[in-house]
């Protein structure tokens, strides 16, 4: 689950995105519009150069096709024997454009032709009165092309006048027509089914529409609606022989149609077509949909790009913050610890002081209280009064005293030694028999003045122990010399020794006063005691439990007490058997 902090920055972060996608597709839709002009002015750049292309084949084609019946005129200078018969069949063939070729001689009489089928042999234009043109080209002497009309061939098509002269006689003219069909059929491939062509003329006459709407003979105007400007304005400007684009709204049987148109003049000797090439707006549409599919695929790809990348951004943060969240955590639970073992080490040192202090006051004390006892026997010898028997007693006391003092500066030599490590082990095989029996002595005296029985129960073959024999002896003296101590009159002492595997287990338990729990676990300590008032009962001070630690210890053994108050105490020891 989410914290506080990284839902806030989860929240930022997502408006962050948010921004960087909107603004994309505010690019975009702003960018579409461009497109749009941008292709439609492509596309129409596109069709105005094949519009031209188209315009272009058909002047050179109409153009070329003329001067083949130019160059039959001027070749013969002349008028041949068969009149153009095997010429015409020549230039039929190879123009391709011709309905048919005749000549018409100088009175205006069909006197040959080509192919036969088509010519009306003997016809006469002057009984028809259809001599304007033949006239004109004799007069001016030029090539003279009138335009398209239904002929009376039945076809659509245009008069070509070629004048013939032989030494600048006129002999004549041929006449070539052309079908709109056959130049048309030429070009038929340059449109695919969207598109369509149509010619007009310069008086706006429809020579061809390849749709198929508008028939040919019929003027273009007469179609047009008066108030349909744009398109009005396309034709204007291909009756004027312009070249160049426009756009218009064609009503169709399912509405209105957007119409692209490109336009391009043809110059066919003094005849001015324009040729038309149309395409619906939905062309356009289909290719700026293809753009935008491209352009929304890579908006698409950015924005999942730009989400990708930032995502992981995220990530890479989240886990940073964490990770320093962590390592914050961690040292700052480190420096709590740190500063409550100070804390605990500044109170353990208050307490030290403490003990320090009050122990400074017992030992003073202890110290003290001999000195007093032989300064005041002492005087006493001094003064020589004193009986011999009285002198002894003193004597004795001062004896008993220096021992007490003496004691008192051993256990703070140990403990210093102890502590400093400079304590030196003698280790050997100690039989723990004889080493207690020893103990004991010391402290029979004691135990049969305050009496208290002294009881010993272990094992004659129990192993011996690794130990020093002189500071076992010490440890079991402390420890018998407490249970003495702190046990009233009629109460036992007793010593358990036991084999605990690796180690010889001994109980020292005595029937005494016990130990309240809150002590237990400070009576190792040095200088430590229950009673640590001047006015008790018991000598020392505080040293011997923390002596007998170390010496276990520095043995490779180990203590520990159990105890009841009023019941009393159990030390516990494991010493090291020897191997045997
Ligand atoms: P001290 O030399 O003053 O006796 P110790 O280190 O030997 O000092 O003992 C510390 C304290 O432990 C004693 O002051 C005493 O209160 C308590 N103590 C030690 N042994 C016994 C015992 N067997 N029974 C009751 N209290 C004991």
């Amino acid at each position: 689950m989410l914290n506080k902090k990284n839902r806030w920055s989860l929240v930022v972060f997502a408006v962050i995105v948010l921004l960087l996608v909107g603004s994309i597709f505010f690019f975009w839709m702003r960018a579409n519009d461009e497109v749009r002009s941008i292709v439609e002015e492509q596309y129409q750049t596109q069709q105005l150069i094949l519009t031209q292309y188209v315009s272009y084949s058909i002047g050179e084609l109409l153009n070329e096709r003329v001067l083949l019946l130019e160059v039959v005129a001027q070749k013969q200078q002349g008028v041949p024997d068969d009149l153009f018969r095997s010429e015409f069949e020549t230039v039929y063939e190879v123009a391709d454009i011709y309905y048919v070729l005749e000549f018409i001689d100088a009175n205006g009489t069909v006197v040959s032709g080509y192919p036969v089928e088509n010519v009306p042999l003997g016809f006469n234009l002057y009984s028809n009165n259809m001599t304007w043109a033949f006239e004109h080209v004799r007069d001016t002497g030029e090539v003279y092309i009138s335009e398209p009309v239904n002929t009376m061939e039945g076809i659509f098509g245009a008069y070509v006048w070629v004048p013939v002269f032989e030494n600048r006689q006129f002999r004549g003219s041929i006449l070539g027509i052309v079908s709109d069909e056959n130049i048309i059929t030429q070009f038929e491939t340059t449109s695919d089914s969207s598109n369509y062509v149509y010619i007009v003329d310069d008086k706006g006459m429809i020579l061809y529409d390849q749709s198929g709407t508008y028939e040919k003979g019929t003027n273009y105007l007469d179609h047009i609606d008066q108030n349909d400007t744009d398109r009005l304005h396309v034709l204007e400007a291909q009756m004027g022989g312009m070249m160049g684009n426009g756009k218009y709204w064609q009503e169709t049987t399912d509405g209105s149609e957007y119409v692209l148109v490109s336009y391009s003049p043809i110059n066919w000797y003094n005849q001015r077509w324009s040729v038309g090439l149309t395409s619906p707006g939905d062309a356009v549409d289909d290719i700026i949909l293809s753009v935008y599919v491209k352009l929304f695929t890579v908006a698409a790809v950015s924005v999942l790009f730009i989400l990708f990348v930032s995502s992981q951004v995220y990530i890479i943060l989240l886990n940073w913050n964490k990770t320093l969240e962590r390592e914050v955590e961690k040292k700052t639970s480190e420096l709590q610890e740190s500063n409550e073992s100070l804390t605990a080490a500044n109170i353990k040192l208050k307490e030290l002081d403490g003990l320090k202090n009050e122990f400074l006051s017992m030992v003073s004390h202890e110290l003290k209280t001999p000195l007093t006892a032989m300064k005041t026997s002492s005087e006493f010898l001094l003064e020589d009064r004193c009986e011999p028997a009285v002198r002894n007693q003193l004597l004795a006391l001062i004896v008993r005293n220096v021992d007490r003092q003496a004691r008192l500066v051993d256990d703070l030599l140990d403990i210093s030694r102890i502590e400093s490590n400079r304590i030196k082990f003698n280790m050997e095989p100690v039989s723990l028999p004889e080493a207690l029996d020893h103990s004991i002595e010391n402290i029979r005296r004691l135990s049969e003045s305050k009496g208290v029985v002294l009881r010993v129960d272990m094992p004659q073959s129990l192993p011996a122990v690794i130990a020093d024999r002189d500071k076992l002896i010490q440890v079991f003296v402390n420890l018998l010399n407490n249970a003495v101590k702190f046990t009233q009159r009629g109460g036992a002492v007793t010593v358990l020794a036991q084999d605990s595997g690796d180690n010889i287990e001994v109980v020292v338990s005595d029937t005494g006063i016990g130990i309240d729990p809150s002590h237990v676990g400070h009576i190792f300590d040095k200088f430590y005691q229950i009673d640590s008032t001047s006015t008790r009962t018991a000598g020392g001070c505080g040293l011997g439990l923390a002596i007998t630690k170390g010496l276990v210890e520095g043995m490779g053994g180990s203590i520990r007490v159990e105890s009841k108050p009023g019941v009393g105490s159990k030390f516990i020891l494991t010493l090291k058997k020897a191997q045997s």
